[in-house]
């Protein structure tokens, strides 16, 4: 019933079937899903429960960012489960309560060791343009992605792409995502794909790597961490029962896998993602019940709120989402209105009848790795959160460790694209190449980009965290 199975834009090539077990039970599955969409796909809604009050909880970001999905798998614990690629006869398990241990002894190859020049961490817009770069100019990069592909947000934006016209403006985030790839490809440019990196370790510089079960420790002299941003979570009563997704999460499930991640949709912020992913629900046969928005006009561009009035789907401001109400599911959401100081206004909550509700209320920089490696940390709310300190060249407060695209504060693709630029021709200048010319153009390039209204507190975030 969630395979979507025509859609006016992609073409879903899903591999041929397989079978694994899910708690004794035979699931099947296409060869290209992973395990939480083939479960999901079959109709599963509870992925585990809270430790203390077992409450129901549900897939939230999709994208191997939160623990929303962990199962134990083949016995062991904590695997998440949106990025595990499905494998024919793998024991996949639902893991209850606190202090999860591997059940039995689980035996891990020995680890390999790796040394590299230049490593990067995520493979998204940044750490891909980076990466070409690099290997334009003769160094060959590590890019390492916990994702089954490479290709970051891309690979799920069919819409044609807003920002600058040399970084893909009017083309869709999907091809752009597939010209980047057959770059990389081209270039012979090393990925190891399904690999998370889980710790960095300053006492000796090096990086742990997960590829499924073999651990690899990577010694690099550069590390440029891309690695994006997670989506937020706001509070309200019943934000944990399933059928509450990141609104990046429908849209993984919609148009990488081709599954519907509900029925009947309540939209939760009107900014560009959530405009451009209702429309998207759309194009995939799910009913928009209505967009709500707190801030009292909508943020996101016209042309994307257009589209949407012109299918009847109501775009309401001064709103926000109050309550999400079932069992083990969404049943229905009450939404309230707010006042010009985003209070409550008493005796204005109405209920809806959805069984998902999207989340589309902005994004947190992924920083955790760079916390860890000892750079130092500034909250900004103009870039979304904490983010490192760095200098005009994208080189946070330690030598080696540089940054590039959301992690260091959250924009857009374009952007991204520059700033993975830019930290690989700043790493290049380091290593004794003169790229002086190249710096100054794509911090040029940047600076044009930023000029524009959105970039007014983009701007403002910079001058609180750079350094020089
Ligand atoms: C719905 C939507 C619409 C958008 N539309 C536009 C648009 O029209 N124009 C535009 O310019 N921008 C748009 N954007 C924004 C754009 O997609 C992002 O700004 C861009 O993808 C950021 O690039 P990035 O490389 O920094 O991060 P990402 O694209 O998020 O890539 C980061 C990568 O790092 C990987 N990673 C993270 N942690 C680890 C780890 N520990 N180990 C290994 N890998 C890791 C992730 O799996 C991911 O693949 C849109 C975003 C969304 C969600």
């Amino acid at each position: 019933m969630r395979e979507i199975k025509s859609h006016p834009i992609l073409h879903f090539d899903r591999g041929g079937q397989i079978e694994f077990s899910f708690e004794g039970k035979k699931i099947s599955a296409y060869q290209s899903e992973t395990v939480a969409m083939a479960l999901y796909r079959n109709g599963l809604n509870v992925f585990s429960e809270s430790s203390k009050l077992h409450r129901p909880r549900g897939m939230f970001c999709a994208i191997g960012k939160c623990s929303s999905c962990m199962m134990r798998v083949n016995g062991v614990p904590n695997v998440c489960t949106c990025i595990l690629p499905v494998r024919e006869g793998m024991q996949v398990e639902r893991q209850f309560g606190l202090g999860e241990k591997p059940s039995g002894v689980v035996h891990f190859p020995p680890p390999v060791e790796r040394k590299e020049t230049v490593t990067i961490i995520g493979g998204g817009p940044a750490g891909l343009s980076a990466a070409i770069v690099f290997a334009e100019n003769g160094v060959k990069p590590l890019v390492i992605e916990q994702n089954p592909s490479l290709g970051g947000q891309l690979i799920k934006q069919t819409h044609k792409f807003f920002g600058s016209k040399n970084e893909g403006a009017g083309i869709r985030g999907i091809k752009i995502a597939e010209e980047m790839i057959q770059k990389v490809k081209k270039l012979e440019i090393p990925t190891l794909t399904r690999s998370s990196a889980f710790g960095f370790y300053p006492e000796t510089g090096t990086l742990g790597v997960f590829k499924e079960n073999q651990y690899i420790k990577v010694h690099s002299d550069y590390y440029l961490f891309a690695t994006g941003a997670a989506e937020r979570m706001i509070p309200f009563e019943g934000n944990d029962l399933p059928g509450v997704f990141g609104a990046g999460a429908a849209q993984t499930m919609m148009n990488i896998f081709g599954i519907r991640p509900g029925n009947r949709v309540l939209m939760v912020g009107a900014g560009n993602v959530g405009l451009i992913i209702s429309y998207q629900l759309l194009q995939a046969g799910v009913e928009v019940a209505g967009v709500v928005e707190a801030a009292p006009r909508i943020g996101g561009y016209f042309v994307h709120a257009a589209k949407l009035r012109r299918f009847g789907v109501p775009i309401i401001t001064s709103t926000t989402i109050k309550r999400a109400i079932g069992a083990t599911r969404v049943e229905k959401a009450v939404i309230v209105s707010l006042d010009d100081k985003f209070n409550e206004i008493p005796n204005s909550e109405k209920e809806w009848d959805v069984d998902t509700v999207c989340l589309s209320t902005g994004l947190i920089p992924s920083v955790t790795l760079l916390a860890q490696a000892g750079c130092k940390m500034k909250y900004s709310p103009y870039l979304s959160g904490y983010v490192p300190i760095r200098n005009k060249n994208l080189m946070t407060t330690k030598e080696n460790i540089f940054i590039a695209g959301d992690v260091s504060g959250v924009e857009e693709a374009s952007t991204a694209i520059l700033e993975g630029k830019l930290a690989a021709y700043s790493i290049l200048k380091k290593m004794g190449k003169n790229t002086d010319v190249q710096i100054d153009e794509t911090r040029r390039e940047l600076e044009k980009l930023r000029s524009g209204p959105f970039g007014v507190k983009i701007l403002k975030g910079l001058q609180e965290v750079q350094y020089e």
